[in-house]
């Protein structure tokens, strides 16, 4: 009998020779390991009021939604979240999903489709891309930040209407989109903007309103903001945050809104814990800023615009090996390689968290100085 998945040893030998298989690496609750990978920027995951509202929500809700948000999905913690969310960031209306990935991919195949041109920038996070490829729209894909080439794409399209799409912060570099200019294009075309703000919600803005926010954007009705709630907001799910006419339209067509269960109540209430946190503890989203300074300054990486500070090592192995270093000594952080990053640019991706102590700074330049000298040695 032929092995129908020996294919696969080969394709893992090959990964493996290159230096880019991967391994999973369960965490032990209450770890003492410094974290500089995950995404809780705020460092409200464990915060006393986020425990306390997804264990309210998980009591008097259940472990899940039991259904579709169109059928039994949808509970008053729910719509709760999305006004509240809404508000925050100045939009008129939210919708919640059960993640970031089903909010970029229903809000795009949703607003595109065959009658409509998307212009995708070419650092828009996977689940956009993955957007893109089930739209099936025309899809012209820009060089990064390249305001003009969108302005070109729009200028020769020949569908009735257009969407562009952008992250607000990118996730890889934790570089800004040129929102305002990208906008002034949009409404010159009449074409819709949409903006993936997980990065930037709880790190940019006024308190954490997030970028778009920022630029002085936020409720344009041309605008349309997703996001997810499993960074900054310390829960899992995502929303989309758009005029009341998207949501209507979202309800009634998103497939990953209808074919999909509603969001766990528990991480419902975790994610409005984390918000009334915020809406509290506004500086927590300056800090988490300081906090990538400092660790930009003891690499020597690019000035951070939001919690992503990128050390490009170049080669896969090189910043695994450092990845690994970081390891043995208490440390914890990300490390990317293609294809989650171009070829050549394999990086420690370390992410600032507002509740880094001086301790932990400590810790970190001692750790980061002596592995960055060897992997550059
Ligand atoms: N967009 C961006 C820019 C992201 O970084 C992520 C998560 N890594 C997502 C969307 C997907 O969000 P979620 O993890 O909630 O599915």
């Amino acid at each position: 009998m032929t092995d129908a998945l020996s294919w696969l040893d080969d394709i893992a030998d090959a990964r493996r020779a290159a230096g880019l298989h991967r391994v999973l690496r369960p965490r032990t609750a209450g770890s003492a390991f410094v974290d500089l990978a995950s995404n809780d920027y705020l460092g409200l995951t464990r915060h006393p009021e986020v425990l306390d509202a997804a264990a309210t929500a998980l009591r008097r809700w259940g472990g899940g939604a039991t259904g579709s948000r169109l059928v039994t999905g949808t509970t008053a913690e729910h719509e709760l979240l999305e006004s509240e969310l809404a508000e925050f960031v100045g939009a008129a209306s939210g919708l919640v999903f059960a993640s970031g990935y089903a909010a970029n991919l229903g809000a795009v195949t949703a607003l595109a489709g065959r009658d409509a041109l998307v212009v995708s920038d070419a650092g828009c996070h996977a689940s956009l891309v993955d957007a893109c490829r089930l739209s099936r729209s025309r899809v012209v894909v820009t060089p990064h930040a390249d305001v003009d080439a969108i302005a070109a794409a729009l200028a020769t399209r020949t569908e009735p209407r257009a969407l562009v799409l952008t992250d607000s912060v990118f996730s890889a570099d934790g570089d800004l989109a040129p929102l305002r200019e990208m906008h002034r294009v949009c409404r010159e075309h009449g074409a819709l903007l949409l903006v993936d703000e997980a990065h930037g919600i709880g790190v940019r803005g006024d308190g954490g309103r997030g970028l778009v926010h920022e630029v002085g954007l936020a409720g344009e009705p041309d605008v349309v903001v997703t996001a997810t709630l499993s960074k900054s907001l310390a829960a899992q799910g995502g929303v989309v945050l758009a005029d009341e006419r998207v949501r209507v339209h979202l309800i009634d067509t998103a497939r990953t809104f209808i074919f999909d269960t509603g969001l766990a109540p528990a991480a419902v209430g975790a994610a409005r814990g984390a918000l009334a946190v915020l809406r509290r503890e506004p500086e927590r989203a300056a800090a988490v800023l300081e906090r990538a300074r400092d660790l930009a300054r003891i690499t020597g990486a690019q000035h951070p615009e939001s919690a992503v500070v990128s050390v490009v090592l170049g080669d896969p192995q090189v910043a695994y090996d450092a990845s690994v270093a970081c390891r043995e000594r208490g440390l914890h952080v990300g490390c990317f390689r293609p294809p989650s990053v171009p070829e050549g640019t394999s990086r420690l991706r370390l992410t600032a968290r507002a509740n880094l102590t001086e301790v932990d700074m400590t810790l970190i330049e001692g750790v980061l100085t002596d592995v960055l000298a060897t992997a550059h040695a």
